[in-house]
């Protein structure tokens, strides 16, 4: 790689997002000596250790303008006040939304002893003076999930932990109630035949009524009914409501079922978005159970280090070129470029399309759809069996 093709760069990141997933980013990028922005939009999680991070509370991305290695983040605040900020890669970790779809589950809230995860966690980790929570140990408390649909794998684990955490702390007999439950990682395999092992009791059901009654919820399959005193339900995950306008600010397309979706180059890839030096990490992508999660923000921390970690930018082996003598300025490679890498500039008097070299992936798409065929692949080369058959023809 010759000196020429070096872009140098600074080892600076923009983290956009409050979720876990954001401050893992952050602080894992800040330890190996990167400056971190981060804007967490209108939720704030103040309790974080934001100690070399230049934490922008109260502000929110408009859009994004540059390229890899030189994006520029024009920020606004509540007040209208605008900033702009400089990073040489991005990494979106807004996560998701959450909420409970009690219309499809058959049950109310206003219903006694019906409650969802996170109000039965705060009421188990509420502090005691009595000692272990007694009025709940001769109860029966079912953990349903699926209910109306399949439970997100996040939310499901959670839940499960509470099972555990439940059974173990207030000695009820729980049961765990699921339709379509995957246990897929070793974790989670270790999860539940821990539960098991400490008498969690697992009932996979088809088809459930469920009936609040004065004695409890009484849930009905096929196996007969159960009673519990106490009914338990996760909370559904939902794309966040911003999500189309941050994506619109960031260049970006959301995929048909609302979150932030990878684009497959050549191959697949975890976290890489459509335009290069935007990657994302969590909840907005992905759908799994926490160390899932926080693994994939360390992915995203480390391809932030593989990408800027030498210091500076080289082009793609292949990329595009456009021919500026032949291009017709008809905007077509502007719109069907997927990876927002080209744009029509100004050049020693001559207006045309351009193609950033850096932001480049070579996929080829602009090549073939210029009506003028001004797009040529750089460093395409023919295939041996491809000149040898040209070849043939030609002789023949
Ligand atoms: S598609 Fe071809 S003619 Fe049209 S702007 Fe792009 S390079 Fe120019
Ligand atoms: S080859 Fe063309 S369409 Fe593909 S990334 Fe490069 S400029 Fe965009």
């Amino acid at each position: 790689m010759s000196d020429e093709q070096r872009t140098p760069v600074e080892r600076s990141v923009l983290v956009l997002g409050a979720a876990p997933e954001a401050g893992w980013v952050a602080e894992a990028l800040r330890d190996r000596g990167y400056q971190v922005a981060q804007v967490p939009g209108k939720e704030t999680d103040a309790a974080r250790d934001a100690a070399g991070i230049d934490r922008h509370d109260g502000w929110r991305l408009a859009r994004m303008d540059g390229r890899v290695g030189a994006f520029r983040a024009g920020l606004v605040d509540e007040d209208g006040r605008q900033e702009t900020l400089a990073a040489s890669a991005v990494v979106v970790a807004v996560g998701n939304r959450r909420a409970v779809s009690w219309e499809r589950l058959g049950v109310s809230p206003a219903d006694p002893g019906v409650m969802t995860v996170p109000q039965a966690r705060r009421l188990l980790d509420a502090p005691r003076e009595t000692g272990p929570a007694y009025p709940h140990r001769q109860q029966t408390i079912l953990v349903a999930l699926d209910l109306g649909g399949d439970t997100a794998k996040e939310t499901a684990t959670e839940a499960l932990f509470l099972a555990r955490d439940l059974r173990a702390r207030w000695n009820s007999e729980v049961l765990v109630l699921y339709r379509n439950l995957q246990v897929d990682t070793s974790d989670l395999e270790a999860l539940t035949r821990h539960m098991r092992e400490e008498g969690v009791v697992f009932c996979r059901y088809e088809e459930p009524t469920l009936e609040a009654t004065e004695q409890g919820v009484a849930f009905t399959y096929v196996e007969g009914t159960l009673l519990g005193q106490i009914l338990i339900v996760p909370e559904d995950v939902f794309p966040r409501e911003d999500t189309p306008a941050l994506a619109k600010a960031l260049g970006l397309r959301v995929g048909e079922d609302g979150y932030f979706q990878e684009v497959n180059i050549r191959q697949y890839r975890p976290g890489l978005s459509e335009r290069k030096g935007i990657y994302y990490a969590g909840r907005c992508h992905m759908d799994a159970d926490p160390a899932t999660l926080r693994a994939d923000a360390f992915r995203a921390a480390a391809d932030v280090d593989a990408l800027l970690g030498r210091g500076y930018l080289t082009p793609e082996a292949i990329r595009a070129e456009v021919d500026s003598a032949k291009c017709a300025r008809c905007l077509t490679c502007v719109r069907t470029c997927p990876h927002g890498a080209v744009d029509v500039v100004t050049r020693d008097g001559v207006t045309a399309a351009w193609v950033e070299p850096l932001a480049c992936w070579g996929c080829g798409a602009c090549v073939a759809n210029c009506p003028v065929q001004a797009i040529d692949l750089l460093g395409l080369e023919t295939p041996a069996w491809a000149s040898r058959l040209s070849e043939g023809v030609a002789a023949s």
